[in-house]
């Protein structure tokens, strides 16, 4: 779930590596390391904490020569550490390794090693790499790293670099590395971001292949048989302004007042890809949407559309079940819902489904990730380059393309769908009118958000809502909160409500039955916060959100609970853009 960055070119690399490790620091922030190769030979610097505590601190003295990687890591295997950040190094400090992923064997590689002599100077997993290529580094990088490679198992998106060679090589396995090519260079990193301020010029990689990269050029070859591969080129379309944060305070409020323009995109994009999907979900009797995370919550609320709407049952499974739950053949058509398109637990469901003869599609963010490619179709929701860890833009843009695709879905049932149509036009517009009102929210957060424990409640589509709104609040300010439907809590939960307990209720324009819920919990002294489409008078405090349908109520009630999420976390003083324990992209199990 790191980020690794390389470069080989006729630029100072340090400021390079610098600058795409800010980029990629999303995805993961405990510890942070740089290695720069030259006629010197191996220069490198490691620290525990954010790059951005230590960008200044890294300058072409330090780390001189025009090759070099770094790694911003996510801790899976031993603790966050100097000794533990990456690069790691061979017995001679001859060979350097950075790494994304777990080497799912490395405790047995760990041991035959050390019994062959090797000396271990951390307890990562990573490290058994940097000794393999020991063992079978004969003056070629490449090739020792095909060899090694035989006898790891696990996940990796691997960079070497070797002290007698002007390379770096890559090679990948169910973790992201995207080539990017420039005339002043060419660069390896975990996503597009990371290069994009150089070169909109992509190549990505697949797995069981492995790059060589040198200053001029790259070359790529099977991991097996070291057979040349000759791969095309993508353009990406992202602005490098799409990684600034453009005068906000947080790239998560930046994020959340683009969603009248994101939205907008969402809203007219792929128009005829959908038209296909849909047809394909209407041909299919069974139709999975895999997801997990925010973009699970998604899919559930997608779920609804398809009841509701077009009288399609659809299901969802949390991506990371899948395997235990999926019923799996050649009818299934299996639709991947992921941001990143890197996501390991989907594009693990992705590559179940797919063995077992089901079709499949994907609704995803980034150009050239692997979702993509395991694809037949792919829906691109367009929203631009999302860099704080918690999903905002992205998640309303998936909702926008599922709804489409449910009206879709439905059109061609000969239903008519003209009133939803109407409805969605609105949307951008009534997104703005919440945006508009933040400084509102901001106050009712400071005011009313004042203890540790919340629920949040809706009911039918609104209860992934509840779900999603309580997780931006979890994700960002730490607080607990639980959402549900509004009809659960009485066979349990309500157990809890008290005066410490405060509830955020999810209100629509039409079907109000939670109001019964409400009073439920007022009776038993609970404080109620509520989300209303139109306003109401049966809560002391209240948000309110435009009067839209209640099919399209999911969109207006989530960008209200990103603000409430965004300013609680912001008045506790947390880092909203990387909070604790958190990574934007999951790529290990
Ligand atoms: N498994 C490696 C470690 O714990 C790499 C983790 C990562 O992807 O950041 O160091």
């Amino acid at each position: 779930m790191c980020g690794i960055i390389g470069y080989a070119g006729d630029k100072p690399v340090a400021p390079i590596l610098v600058k795409g490790l800010s980029r990629l620091e999303y995805r993961g922030y405990d510890s942070c390391g740089f290695l720069t190769v030259n006629e010197k030979g191996f220069h490198s610097k490691k620290w525990v904490g954010k790059i951005s505590n230590v960008a200044d601190k890294i300058t072409s003295s330090d780390l001189p020569g025009s090759i070099g990687m770094a790694h911003t890591r996510w801790a899976t295997h031993g603790g966050v550490t100097e000794a533990n950040a990456h690069p790691h190094f061979d017995c001679k400090n001859n060979i350097a390794v950075v790494h994304n992923g777990i080497i799912s064997n490395y405790l047995e590689l760990k041991k035959n090693l050390q019994a062959r002599g090797h000396i271990f100077k951390s307890e990562t997993d990573t490290e058994v790499f940097a000794h393999l290529l020991e063992e079978n580094y004969n003056g070629n990088l490449e090739n020792a790293v095909m060899e090694a490679l035989k006898s790891v198992k696990g996940t990796y998106a691997f960079l070497a670099a070797a002290r007698n060679e002007n390379k770096l090589v890559c090679a990948r396995k169910e973790s992201p590395a995207m080539l990017g090519i420039s005339n002043h260079g060419i660069f390896i990193g975990s996503d597009i971001s990371s290069f994009l301020e150089f070169t909109n010029r992509a190549v990505p990689l697949d797995d069981g292949e492995i790059c060589v990269i040198e200053k001029d050029n790259y070359k790529i070859l099977d991991s097996k048989t070291g057979a040349e591969k000759i791969k095309n080129e993508i353009i990406i379309d992202w602005k490098p302004e799409s990684v600034e944060k453009s005068g906000y305070d947080h790239f998560m409020l930046k994020e959340i007042c683009e969603q009248p323009t994101t939205i907008k995109i969402a809203k007219g994009i792929y128009a005829n890809e959908i038209k296909t999907l849909a047809g394909m979900i209407n041909d299919h009797d069974t139709v999975y949407l895999l997801a997990t995370g925010s973009s699970m919550y998604a899919a559930m609320i997608a779920e609804y559309w398809f009841a509701e709407i077009a009288h399609k049952r659809v299901q969802t499974i949390d991506s990371s079940e899948f395997s235990q739950k999926g019923i799996v053949n050649g009818s299934t058509l299996a639709i991947a819902i992921t941001q990143s398109g890197e996501t390991y637990d989907t594009l693990s469901a992705v590559r179940f489904a797919k063995e077992k003869g089901a079709r499949i599609a994907s609704i995803v963010n980034t150009v050239g990730s692997t979702a993509t490619r395991e694809s037949e179709i792919n829906i691109m929701l367009g929203a631009g380059f999302e860099s704080a860890v918690c999903a905002t833009k992205t998640f309303t843009s998936q909702l926008m393309v599922l709804l489409r695709l449910a009206i879709e879905s439905a059109k061609l049932k000969n239903k008519d769908v003209s009133m939803l149509e109407n409805e969605i036009e609105k949307i951008p517009a009534v997104t703005k009118e919440i945006i508009d009102q933040r400084e509102t929210i901001k106050q009712i957060v400071e005011n009313n958000f004042t203890v540790k424990n919340y629920l949040y409640i809706g009911r039918g589509l609104n209860f992934p809502t509840a779900m999603e709104g309580a997780l931006k609040m979890k994700e960002v300010s730490y607080l607990h909160a639980e959402g549900m439907a509004a009809g659960f809590l009485k066979h349990g939960t309500i157990s809890l409500i008290d005066k410490e307990m405060y509830t955020v209720a999810f209100i629509p324009k039409d079907d109000r039955k939670i109001l019964s819920n409400i009073e439920e919990i007022k009776a038993r002294g609970g404080k109620i916060i509520a989300i209303a489409a139109g306003g109401t008078s049966h809560a002391p405090v209240v948000i309110n959100v435009p009067a839209v349908d209640d099919l399209v109520s999911p969109i207006p009630f989530t960008i209200a609970s990103q603000l409430i999420g965004y300013y609680a976390a912001v008045k506790l003083g947390n880092d909203v853009d990387r909070p604790r324990a958190l990574a934007k992209s999951v790529t290990v199990e």
